[in-house]
């Protein structure tokens, strides 16, 4: 490994990688549209085991369940995902923006994309990242997700990304396919890379992405020279 350092790797190519690893995903993890978007909230600071246990104790994930349940009983269901108070508005406040649609993600479909996005920006607790997961798994529009997972792989490969999200993704689809299907799978990839090889202490060995990457190569180099 050492000495052959490649180029920078292309956005393409690490896609190509991760999905040739990992296969498809199947992303999102839900059984419906609302299921989804619920999801998408509660996830917001806190791991998918915690949010798993909310939505096993939520009775229902219809809009007019959300959005008429006692503020107690809401916040009950999903205290296990952490920031519940605020989770639990931002819930009712997404709803209640839905029932602008008749509850129906295929209105919500058909009105322009950038609109939607900035309604779902416009309610309190939902941030880009959250906005961009529900224009991608509910709304089937092409916004590349930057998260952590995104930002820790890429920098890994010499990619390091703007610390704004807007220019992070902007460099991102300027230098992809802009597609939806892509960026569904290529999101769910890296979020399976990042839990199963590129944690904070990555296990590099047998890491797909090895040979293109930088920290691991320098790494091994810096080993090398002990
Ligand atoms: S080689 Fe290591 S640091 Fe590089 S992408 Fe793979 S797991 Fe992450």
């Amino acid at each position: 490994m050492l000495g052959i350092k490649e180029e920078n790797i292309s956005i393409h190519k690490i896609y190509e990688l991760l999905y040739e690893a990992y296969g498809p995903q199947n992303w999102w993890p839900a059984d419906s549209v609302e299921e989804m978007m619920v999801g998408a909230v509660l996830v917001q600071n806190t791991a998918w085991t915690n949010v798993e246990k909310s939505l096993e104790a939520l009775e229902s994930f219809s809009p007019s369940y959300i959005r008429n349940v006692e503020h107690e009983e809401l916040i009950r269901c999903i205290r296990t995902s952490g920031f519940y108070m605020q989770k639990a508005r931002t819930l009712k406040n997404l709803m209640s923006w839905f029932q602008k649609y008749n509850d129906d993600i295929l209105i919500a479909r058909t009105k322009d994309e950038r609109i939607i996005r900035s309604e779902l920006l416009e309610l309190k607790g939902i941030g880009y990242e959250t906005a961009d997961c529900m224009m991608v798994y509910a709304l089937e529009k092409p916004y590349f997700i930057i998260d952590a997972y995104t930002r820790r792989i890429f920098e890994r490969l010499n990619i390091p990304l703007h610390y704004n999200y807007l220019k992070a993704q902007a460099y991102i689809q300027d230098n992809l396919e802009v597609d939806v299907q892509i960026f569904n799978e290529f999101h769910a990839l890296l979020v399976k890379h990042g839990k199963k090889h590129c944690m904070k202490k990555p296990r590099c060995i047998s890491c797909p992405l090895g040979k293109y990457c930088y920290y691991y190569q320098s790494q091994e180099e810096s080993i090398a020279f002990i």
